[in-house]
């Protein structure tokens, strides 16, 4: 594998309206690996909705200029001596970029809440350029002849998707609810089906029924129109607040309401009763490395159906915009 002379970046400054242009392409010198990072030449980084969040300002930068971008598929470009992925090895990169291994999380196995965390695209640079740099540690080995495309959108959506069916804990035969139709509730979706359970898909859009009945869904149905019989859970991924009322409102006795949202409006007051009888909310923060095998585990055996929009990487902006307008059925990935 040659080292290009020269990579593209986009750098995020001045976060702001997407339509005015905050992100800048610029052309920096090839990146350097530390001992134990190794230097990834991006084939396709997946483009996310916490990605708009942070260009537009949602959610406040921890360092500027950033590179946004945290589902990177690509091959060591170059390794740093302490590294144990070798040059041309193939790759996965994720939203978590580092944690401290030490603290009262961390050592309980909760890696996903270690109070020092770093991330991709929000601490250190991601996957909006040709190069990024990723510490060994937190990068997947992933099979060589899976589509990078496809793959891509597995490592945020897919994964943070897949802790989110855990952490709602429904079983074979049991009920599950998706509120939001989206590309990480397409992959639960799909997930959920793998383990037998019933899945109802509630969305405003009738385009988004039609892609969740061709997927498997037992049922679809608007937002406040209750399932066919009350939820043992609930996944919420769209993000207004409004939409885990609707979601507790579906669900059974100590029924759980899983919110997948790094970034959420105001949850508006809702009355007790809904909350009675044991049920619970919970937010789904992060996601730990096992979280990616585990992901990355079951694609091996069943390759999930993903149906990427690609642009051109300079296109970055398009891509975003797109996704604002919400103009593009399947997730959004930038390739070379
Ligand atoms: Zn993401
Ligand atoms: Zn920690």
């Amino acid at each position: 594998m040659t080292s290009t002379a020269t990579s593209r970046a986009f750098l995020l400054e001045h976060p702001g309206p997407i339509d005015a242009t905050p992100l800048t392409l610029s052309v920096r010198p090839p990146l350097v690996p530390d001992r134990h990072e190794i230097v990834v030449a991006v084939e396709a980084c997946g483009v996310c909705r916490t990605d708009l969040q942070l260009v537009e300002g949602d959610l406040a930068l921890h360092r500027r200029p950033v590179v946004p971008g945290h589902q990177v598929v690509g091959r060591v470009l170059r390794a740093g001596p302490g590294a144990s992925h070798r040059i041309g090895d193939r790759v996965g990169v994720t939203w978590l970029a580092g944690t401290c291994g030490r603290c009262e999380y961390c050592v309980a196995g909760q890696e996903n809440l270690c109070l020092s965390a770093v991330f991709h695209g929000w601490d250190c640079d991601g996957g909006y350029a040709d190069e990024m740099i990723c510490h060994d540690d937190y990068a997947f080995s992933v099979a060589s002849d899976r589509s990078a495309t496809q793959l891509a959108p597995l490592l945020c959506a897919g994964v943070i998707g897949y802790r989110s069916l855990e952490i709602a804990q429904v079983t074979a035969g049991q009920r599950l609810g998706l509120y939001g139709f989206g590309s990480s509730a397409s992959l639960v979706l799909q997930l959920a089906k793998l383990r037998n359970i019933e899945v109802h898909v509630a969305t405003r859009n009738p385009v988004e029924q039609t892609r969740a009945t061709a997927l498997g869904a037992d049922s679809v149905g608007d937002l406040q129109a209750l399932p066919p019989a009350p939820l043992h859970a609930a996944i919420t991924f769209a993000p207004v607040g409004s939409v885990v009322i609707d979601a507790l409102r579906a669900t059974r006795r100590a029924g759980t309401v899983v919110i997948n949202a790094i970034h959420l409006d105001e949850i508006p007051s809702f009355d007790f009763d809904l909350l009675w009888h044991e049920r619970s909310i919970r937010s789904v923060a992060n996601v730990t490395r096992a979280d990616v095998t585990g992901l990355l585990e079951v694609d091996a055996r069943h390759p999930l159906r993903v149906e990427p929009h690609l642009y051109r990487l300079s296109d970055a902006p398009l891509a975003l915009r797109d996704l604002a307008a919400g103009t593009i059925g399947g997730p959004g990935v930038l390739i070379p």
